[in-house]
């Protein structure tokens, strides 16, 4: 039977972006696919709130975006401090060493997030070339406030890359006014489009610090010396070629930034707010607790709820399954096993969520744990409809 999937990625998609998927595939140099490239380029800026930026659309997974913004700017010996909060702060430690980098990690107990007071002490130590920070560490549901960090790094001469896999059409970004000089993003959230597309937005100012590197990238696929020229002539409107670009998943992406610009980046951001605080309170009403330490950092794009105790996880997860229900499972090595993920991000509604809190309680009941039927339902009615 149909299924919703409530997972951080890949979500539910728009039907108009599935169908653009499933149109029939042209050839990456036909006017119509030009057209197309160039405005999901020129969208790409709108959604990023970037007007100086340079955008990229590469084919490849999240990965590859944080993988082409570390090989672009790092070369050996360079000094990088990881500011982390999860599984995803850990992964950027160990791309920024493939590129020959000294990395400092800075980090936290589970479900917290590093203070600016430690962020400064580490840049005024020592001089370090760029920093990078998770916007939600999908590991944990922690929201880090990028803003204070992108001004500290400017302060202190040092470039900012966000990932912002889990955030970018979800939560709040400002790339130009707060200053951060990569973010980069993966199809499959927020942006609602099936996985295969790393996205990313270049300042000004990295794209200078790469054209003024001494040694070359080493990385070739990744190389921004390939692909500037190529998204510069897609944005001109004329033919190009280095790789094959992914036709259909571009097309998809045009109609769903389109989507996204429809909408209303503000009205995007207080649906997923609010959609993401409903379901947080619904949580908490049924007695689980959140990894993320204080509300004033827990994730608006997904929710980590520890399992309630003497629950058997796997049977728990299953029964949610059964009521045709599929959310995540745990992802930080060390906690792995002691909570569940939920995602609510891009298209996702009211009922959506709903049916997720229905499937939970039901899960719970067929686990035998105690609690008030419909209370987890009350508490998010009624905070979705105020
Ligand atoms: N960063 C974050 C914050 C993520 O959530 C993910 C994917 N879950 C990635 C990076 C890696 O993206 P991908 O799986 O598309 O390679």
């Amino acid at each position: 039977s149909r299924k919703l999937l409530m997972i951080p990625g890949p979500i539910e998609f728009e039907p108009e972006v599935l169908q653009a998927m499933g149109a029939a595939t042209t050839s990456h140099v036909a006017p119509n696919f030009i057209n197309s490239f160039g405005n999901s380029l020129e969208l790409m800026r709108k959604v990023w709130q970037s007007k100086n930026g340079q955008p990229f659309i590469i084919a490849g997974s999240g990965t590859l975006a944080m993988d082409m913004a570390a090989a672009n700017l790092i070369e050996p010996n360079d000094n990088i401090l990881v500011i982390s909060t999860g599984y995803f702060g850990e992964r950027y430690a160990n791309i920024c060493k493939r590129y020959g980098a000294n990395v400092t990690i800075l980090t936290t107990d589970v479900g917290g997030v590093v203070s600016l007071e430690t962020i400064e002490k580490e840049l005024s130590k020592v001089n370090y070339k760029l920093l990078t920070l998770t916007h939600v560490d999908t590991s944990t549901g922690v929201l880090v406030n990028p803003e204070p960090i992108a001004k500290l790094a400017q302060k202190y001469n040092t470039l900012s890359i966000l990932d912002g896999v889990c955030s970018v059409a979800g939560e709040e970004i400002k790339q130009d006014e707060w200053g951060i000089d990569v973010v980069l993003t993966a199809s499959q959230k927020a942006i609602g489009v099936p996985p295969g597309l790393a996205l990313l937005i270049a300042s000004k100012k990295a794209i200078e610090i790469f054209k003024n590197r001494k040694t070359p990238v080493q990385n070739y696929y990744a190389d921004f010396t390939n692909w500037l020229p190529i998204m510069q002539a897609y944005e001109n409107r004329t033919p190009s070629y280095f790789g094959t670009p992914p036709v259909n998943l571009i097309a998809a992406l045009e109609v769903s930034l389109q989507q996204i610009i429809s909408e209303g980046m503000e009205n995007r951001f207080m649906r997923h707010k609010k959609i993401a605080t409903a379901f947080r309170e619904a949580m908490l009403t049924l007695g689980m607790e959140l990894l993320p330490i204080s509300k004033n950092y827990a994730a608006n794009t997904l929710t980590a709820v520890y399992y309630p105790k003497r629950i058997d996880a796997n049977a728990f997860l299953k029964h949610i399954g059964n009521n045709n229900v599929i959310v995540a499972g745990g992802l930080l090595p060390s906690h792995k096993t002691q909570y569940f993920r939920v995602g609510h991000m891009g298209c996702v509604n009211n009922n959506d969520l709903i049916a997720t809190i229905v499937a939970i309680e039901a899960s719970l009941i067929a686990c035998k744990y105690k609690f008030e039927i419909g209370a987890g339902i009350k508490t998010a009615l009624n905070i979705l409809n105020t």
